[in-house]
């Protein structure tokens, strides 16, 4: 049994999943007539008490959907350094918005309100415009680290003050509120536009959802086109996504709780440095006295697959496909591991 670990993304649909997708009743959705796709958007837009949602192929392309939306060319974005949107999704952020970045420091990849504020760029010439402040939770480079509500009221509080918007990449947002149990309408409620993903934590094979006022979605419905993201029967993907969200999401804690026993284990381990505090169902090890490649590789012949995140680190995420058994299979290799 090979435990990959490398990602959520690698999942398997269940059998149960495959049989809502199978039976979906689809339509074109270029058109807005696929009713499975309405009903997604729908659902996800009321849990959060948001007015609309939008279905999209990637969460790459909710979130540059929504960076499009909130930046003019010129404009500047401010985030943490480690933002999945500045780092991995392609330059996105110039070569689809022609915007700039404010790229700020803070543990665990989250950035604080004074930070914030002292970011945003004076009414001057020689400055591009700051429109928009983008939080990640989970912050996935950070660890899997959450911002509680809390911690986001206050940033709300400096974008409504000086005219910014906010979005949230919350491709894990799920993972977030498995621990903190706010509700995702207070969630809702804060941001302008919140991007959550299908194909992580929750299991679908694809699918990312904007969620936003009607009139933002509407414009973000031509962005989409414009990106290529326009799909015509994506019913049968989206009736993976109602599945995942009605039986799914629960489960999540037990991902988190195998990623907590695989953190212990690796803070023991005579290779590891340091071990990010696992909040959620990432976990990120700092390595020390071998490189990331020269572990992987040990790890991998022990049938342990994880990726190199930094320098002289590495990332495990737990998923569905993970369960009791592989945590079990996990200690037994680790420990031969010298
Ligand atoms: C995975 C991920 C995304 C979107 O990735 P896609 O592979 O394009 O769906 C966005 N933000 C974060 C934090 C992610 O982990």
């Amino acid at each position: 049994m090979i435990l990959d670990l490398r990602s959520d993304t690698l999942t398997q649909p269940t059998q149960e999943m495959l049989e809502a997708m199978f039976t979906a009743k689809v339509g074109d959705d270029v058109f807005g007539e696929d009713p499975t796709v309405n009903a997604l958007e729908q659902k996800l837009a009321d849990l959060f008490g948001m007015e609309a949602g939008l279905f999209c192929p990637s969460g790459t392309m909710t979130n540059q959907i929504a960076i499009r939306l909130h930046t003019r060319i010129q404009s500047e974005i401010i985030c943490h350094k480690y933002s999945h949107i500045y780092l991995y999704e392609g330059g996105g952020i110039m070569s689809n918005s022609h915007a700039s970045v404010k790229l700020l420091d803070g543990e665990y990849g989250k950035i604080s309100p004074g930070d914030i504020v002292d970011a945003i760029n004076a009414d001057d010439v020689h400055a591009p415009e700051t429109t928009l402040v983008s939080l990640e939770n989970t912050m996935n480079k950070g660890g899997g680290s959450i911002y509680t509500l809390e911690e986001i009221k206050p940033i709300k509080a400096i974008c409504d003050q000086n005219g910014l918007k906010l979005h949230l990449d919350g491709a894990r947002i799920f993972n977030a509120l498995a621990v903190t149990g706010e509700s995702p309408k207070e969630w809702g409620a804060l941001f302008d536009t919140i991007s959550i993903c299908l194909s992580k934590g929750l299991g679908c094979p694809v699918g990312s959802v904007l969620l936003g006022t009607k009139e933002d979605i509407k414009r973000a419905k031509k962005v989409r086109k414009s990106f290529g993201g326009g799909m015509r029967q994506a019913g049968f993907l989206a009736a993976a996504g109602i599945y995942a969200l009605d039986h799914q999401v629960e489960r999540l804690k037990e991902d988190h709780a195998r990623a907590k026993k695989i953190g212990e284990m690796l803070t023991d381990h005579p290779l590891v440095a340091e071990v990010f505090p696992v909040v959620t169902n990432i976990v990120i090890a700092r390595l020390k006295g071998i490189s990331p490649a020269d572990m992987l590789q040990k790890l991998d012949a022990s049938g342990i697959k994880a990726v190199r995140f930094g320098k002289d680190q590495i990332r495990f995420v737990t998923h569905l496909d993970f369960e009791e058994n592989g945590l079990t299979e996990f200690e037994k290799r680790l420990k031969v591991i010298k």
